[in-house]
Order: C-alpha cells, then structure tokens, then sequence
C-alpha cells in the first residue's frame, strides 16, 4: 500500500511538471507528471533509479543523468507523461554496495555479479511502489520508456498494463 504524501508544482529545464511525493511505509517515491494522465491510456512513462554520483556529482561514467534529460524531453514533446523515481541506488542496495562492487566491476564483472561477489544482491529492486503510483494516479496503460525490456515484466508482475516499450535515445 502506497500513500500520496504531498504535491507542489515544479518548473523545470523540460516544462512544467507536478512533483507528487509518495510514502509506501519503507522509503519515499517521487512521481513527476506533465498533463492530465487520469484514465489516460499508453502514457509515456519512465521509471528511474536514484543516482547521486550521476544526479548529483555529474558523473560521466553513468547514463543516469542524460537517460532523465531525455526521458523529461520525451514527455514534453508528448504534453504528458510520468516520471517514477524510485529511492534505489545501486540496484536497490544502496550507496554502499555500489562503491564496493567498483573494484569488481574493474575486473571484467557485469554489475549484478559485481554486487555478488561484493555480498550483495545481484538485483534487490522492486517495482511494486512504481505500480501502485500509476493505479493511485489512475493511469490506465503506459508506453515504457527504458532500454531495458525487462522492466516492462517487473511492472506487469505488479498488474501495471504497458501497452508498448520505446527505447530511451541519449
Ligand atoms: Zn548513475
């Protein structure tokens, strides 16, 4: 169960959005809406992960900040659409287990064996809090954007209806 906290409207380099903060009891989501998507059928929708090193530090060895610009881009160019930033950095394991699978990651590893071998999940996310704030927005199906088609059935398991997957240009 996810709650509705809070909203403001928020101006951005891409438009005017509406920031709605949501609470699901463990950690706090974000959902960043542009127009009216109640009852709105194949909105474009992005489901982002926190990255501070890329957020916040400017990273240029992560695609995390160019993947927001473009999603904002892409739903300004529509006049509506959602944004769901989800509090999990480092595939849900947090800042920690991201700077401690670096050294694998420099060996040759792919990310998820990096976070194992650091003692972590190869994967600890959950879709379930991005589900539940497009049903308390009341959006009915969505375009996806992500490169990875795999977050489509991460999004399914949790009743969320994607009607179509379109890939993310950086
Ligand atoms: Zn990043």
């Amino acid at each position: 169960m996810i709650f509705r906290l809070i909203e403001r409207d928020l101006k951005t380099k891409f438009g005017d959005f509406r920031e709605l903060l949501f609470y699901d009891g463990r950690s706090e989501s974000i959902a960043l809406v542009m127009g009216n998507v109640e009852m709105g059928e194949d909105v474009i929708c992005r489901v982002h992960s926190a990255c501070v090193s890329g957020h916040v530090f400017n990273s240029v060895e992560c695609e995390c900040q160019a993947e927001m610009e473009a999603a904002q881009s892409a739903i300004q160019t529509a006049g509506r659409g959602v944004i769901i930033y989800l509090e999990q950095e480092g595939k849900g394991n947090g800042h920690l287990a991201l700077m401690a699978s670096i050294p694998y990651k420099k060996a040759g590893m792919k990310q998820s064996e990096a976070y194992e071998r650091a003692g972590f999940e190869a994967d600890a996310r959950s879709f379930r809090a991005a589900s539940e704030i497009l049903a308390d927005l009341k959006v009915k199906s969505v375009v996806l954007l992500t490169n990875n088609a795999g977050k489509a059935d991460d999004l399914r398991r949790f009743s969320t209806i994607v009607s179509a997957i379109k890939e993310l240009k950086i």
